[in-house]
């Protein structure tokens, strides 16, 4: 062995997990026994190195506050922080460095089954580093830049121990859900309607939502004490109770950690919005309206739940006759809430690869789910597709028409005259072949700069079993004019606080999905020439003050991407937020 290398972890048989101890939820959630709440969790196995250092996650424990870097041993599964008393946990640096990437790769391989592929990182590098002390802040964010989630504390003081975010689970599934959405969607942090910024922040709360549920532990306290038979009554799992008890707790509890944030979850993200949020100014703030969609996630939640729950709780012999004697085991039921929990959010993480490239808004997030998820359950007979576009739409967000083509069935379906078909499933100049090919059938105008951004495999594995491979290929079209040639292209008009010398940059763009035999089946797109989405966009973003450095209007913003989040998270705009 050379030296100075540890080879910690050189077995010579790879397993597919292991098994760590990480804290629930938080280290103020406490267990029956007056303990912190801890969970032993399975992740993905990887070759595991100092740092911990895996292959797609690397701690780096280094912190500027400091000016110090400490290596922590290799991760390894025996659980070493069973029996440590909470005050050690609390302060244990290796454990820290435990608790970021257990939670940070459970929440990787959530994305990665539902997708069926390795997901790229939005950075060239192949590992996302978690630095768990960078600097003495109650913050945490995201980092393109650095490639890195930079989470913070606040240093002990005479009168309250220290707090890091690093142990909130909720806080580092949020960051990691950001860092995996920036890798799927990397256009998403460009400067466009208010939808878009709202989904990054909405998306990732709903995430760290339903991970919570997977924590056993959590759900079963959220409950309430069952009886000497580990029972509970009916009452405290029906939908109202559901909504009141269970997830008001968990939601209250998420983000706890950060004093001097709201918290991802106020009571807002937990009602339905009012009737014409979108046009109220309140909402145009990514957090606000991000909670949007978080509140449906809620309802799905308690109603998948409770139809779950319905087998449970009708077993004759135990009722009485208005049904009040019914009682339902508490594990029982929790496990039912994780298996809610877990299909809800499997549903939301397969419509990710339908999505357009670009100019996201909220109709196309329900479009995606539907027709990603009629791909793998094509009949829904437990009812979950009807349940999503019925919630969706009592929110008044409804599915978009003229956005998708299933070419399958299109009166012209495409050419594929000299196409390579194995080509289709990996090769960018392939795809390009095949877009400029059909151009005029998929009404595609190539008068704009036009490229092929990814060129992704994908497997994925519906509930009883099927297998359905594709490949998913997504598309960019750009064009920079100023604000006059704007108005004489579109023959739209634009608000006075745009000077018609303003330089602007329009996107446009689509998602190609290919069928196993390399047959397109599907085109998801945003017009570029959608003058009216456009004009929409520009006046939002003028009023709002996004302008570069050089006023102009919808470029990529010259700051750093990563300062992004940081400012999203910071901004005067967000009420105090913290992450
Ligand atoms: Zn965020």
């Amino acid at each position: 062995m050379p030296d100075g290398i540890d080879f910690a972890d050189d077995t010579d048989q790879p397993r597919t997990h292991m098994t760590l101890r990480l804290i629930a939820q938080d280290p103020t959630v406490l267990g029956e026994d007056e303990r912190i709440l801890t969970a032993l969790v399975r992740v993905p196995w990887s070759r595991m190195e100092v740092g911990p250092r895996g292959a797609r996650l690397h701690v780096v424990d280094y912190d500027t506050a400091t000016g110090r870097y400490y290596r922590h041993a290799a991760i390894t599964d025996d659980d070493p922080f069973a029996d440590v008393p909470d005050t050690t946990l609390k302060k244990d640096r290796a454990f820290h460095a435990q608790q970021v990437y257990g939670t940070a790769a459970r929440t990787l391989a959530a994305f990665e089954t539902a997708l069926g592929r390795r997901l790229p990182w939005g950075f060239a590098n192949h590992q996302l580093a978690l630095v768990p002390h960078a600097f003495a802040e109650a913050n945490a964010y995201y980092s393109r830049e650095d490639g890195a989630l930079l989470f913070g504390y606040v240093p002990a003081d005479a009168d309250r121990e220290a707090v890091y975010t690093c142990l909130s689970h909720d806080v580092v599934v949020h960051e990691t859900a950001h860092a995996v959405l920036d890798g799927l969607r990397r256009r998403y942090l460009e400067p466009a309607l208010p939808d878009q910024a709202a989904f990054h922040e909405g998306f990732a709360d709903i995430v760290a939502l339903l991970s919570v549920f997977s924590m056993r532990p959590v759900i079963e306290r959220a409950l309430g004490p069952a009886d000497k038979n580990g029972r509970i009554k009916r009452a405290s799992v029906e939908p109202a109770a559901l909504r009141r008890s269970v997830l008001a707790k968990v939601a209250e509890e998420i983000g706890g950690v950060l004093t001097q944030g709201r918290g991802a979850l106020r009571e807002s993200a937990r009602k339905p919005p009012p009737t014409g949020w979108d046009e109220m100014p309140e909402f145009d703030e990514p957090h606000r309206r991000g909670e949007v969609l978080v509140a449906l996630a809620f309802e799905l939640l308690v109603e998948i739940w409770w139809k779950r729950l319905q087998p449970l709780l009708s077993r004759p012999k135990a009722a009485d006759g208005d049904g009040r004697g019914i009682t339902v085991d508490r594990a029982r039921a929790a496990e039912e809430g994780a298996r809610a929990a877990s299909q809800l959010l499997t549903m939301l993480i397969r419509g990710l690869d339908y999505l357009p490239p670009v100019e996201f808004d909220y109709g196309d997030l329900l479009n995606a789910v539907v027709l990603a998820d009629a791909e793998v359950v094509p009949d829904d007979d437990l009812g979950y597709r009807d349940l999503l576009i019925g919630r969706f739409e009592a929110a008044g967000i409804k599915r978009p028409q003229n956005r998708v083509t299933d070419v399958l069935t299109a009166q012209r379906p495409p050419h594929y005259l000299g196409i390579n078909f194995a080509g289709l499933r990996s090769d960018r100049d392939e795809v390009f072949r095949f877009l400029w090919l059909n151009a005029p059938r998929l009404e595609i105008c190539t008068d704009y700069y036009t490229v092929i951004e990814s060129v992704l495999p994908t497997q994925r594995i519906g509930p009883d079993g099927l297998i359905v491979p594709e490949s998913v290929a997504t598309y960019l079209q750009m064009v920079n004019m100023t604000a006059r040639e704007f108005t004489d292209a579109s023959g739209l008009e634009l608000s006075p606080q745009i000077d018609p010398g303003t330089s602007v940059q329009l996107f446009g763009g689509g998602t190609l999905v290919f069928d196993q035999f390399g047959r397109l089946k599907l085109h998801i797109f945003k017009r570029l020439t959608d003058w009216k989405r456009q004009q929409r966009r520009l006046e939002y973003l003028a009023k709002t003050g996004r302008r570069d450095s050089l006023q102009r209007l919808g470029f990529s913003e010259g700051t750093a991407r990563g300062q992004a989040f940081a400012r999203l998270h910071n901004s005067d705009l967000s009420s105090g937020e913290a992450w």
